[in-house]
């Protein structure tokens, strides 16, 4: 665990965790943020869920049996994984560690679970928490999707409290109401973290070294 401390801050990147209530549009701003920033990448997580219509394996997620899924877990193949909604979720601890000690950054879309178990392995991580406008708007939301049956959306809503009284613990919270701001927020978000000193130094040592000021950083 303790290699997985020390990775972030020296490879000079970032994992962003991003947690919403099923519906409150994560998924969809993270695509537009992506479309936007293509340095930036989406973990695709392993589910044992059922794939949406239009949703493929590999893109979307890689979708898996339970069996095969538990096998993974007991080889240590995820960095962190959760039951949620009934269904199995994890991430894969190799695709993200390789993309962090290649200084890229990384966009995590995990439910509160993930989110408290990733904090505690990785130092450097940005948490995210989406809101939706309103408990309406969200059931609204879930419906216009038109992806999941009556049941399965009455299930997401009875877990969105849930999934809510944790949005205290993140660094940072927007609010999904009109969707082009809480994009233009989410990606002031990954900007600032970008500006940090310490990623800064990183990523132009030698700029900080020409100014004779990185003695005093480090
Ligand atoms: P959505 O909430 O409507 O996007 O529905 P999904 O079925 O895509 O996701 C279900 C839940 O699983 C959400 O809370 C996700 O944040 C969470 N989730 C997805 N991938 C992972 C993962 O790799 N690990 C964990 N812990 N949770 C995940
Ligand atoms: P999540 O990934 O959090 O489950 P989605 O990204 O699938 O949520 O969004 C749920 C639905 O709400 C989708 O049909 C999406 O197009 C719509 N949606 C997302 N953000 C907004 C918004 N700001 N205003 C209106 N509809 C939105
Ligand atoms: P959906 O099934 O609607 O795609 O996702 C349901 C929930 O699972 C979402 O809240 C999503 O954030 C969460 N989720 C997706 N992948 C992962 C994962 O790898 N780990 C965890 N902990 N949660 C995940």
């Amino acid at each position: 665990m303790k290699t997985e401390l020390a990775l972030t801050p020296l490879s000079g990147s970032t994992l962003f965790i991003i947690t919403a209530p099923s519906g409150a549009g994560k998924s969809s701003l993270l695509k537009a943020l992506t479309k936007q920033d293509p340095s930036l990448g989406i973990s695709i997580s392993h589910t044992t869920r059922a794939p949406r219509p239009g949703e493929e394996d590999g893109r979307e997620y890689h979708f898996t049996t339970v069996s095969d899924f538990l096998e993974k877990q007991k080889k240590g193949e995820f960095l962190e994984y959760a039951e949620v909604h009934g269904n199995y979720y994890g991430t894969s601890r190799r695709a993200i560690l390789e993309r962090l000690s290649n200084g890229k950054d990384t966009l995590l879309e995990i439910d509160w679970q993930g989110a408290m178990q990733i904090r505690k392995l990785i130092a450097e991580t940005v948490s995210i928490f989406i809101l939706p406008p309103s408990i309406a708007t969200l059931e609204e939301r879930l419906n216009r999707r038109g992806q999941d049956s009556p049941e399965i959306i009455a299930g997401r809503m009875e877990a969105a409290s849930e999934e809510i009284s944790h949005a205290c613990g993140f660094d940072y919270v927007i609010i999904n109401d009109d969707f082009d701001h809480a994009l233009s927020q989410l990606a002031a978000i990954v900007e600032a973290t970008r500006c940090r000193l310490p990623r800064q130094v990183v990523t132009h040592t030698r700029l900080f070294e020409q100014f004779g000021i990185i003695s005093d950083i480090r």
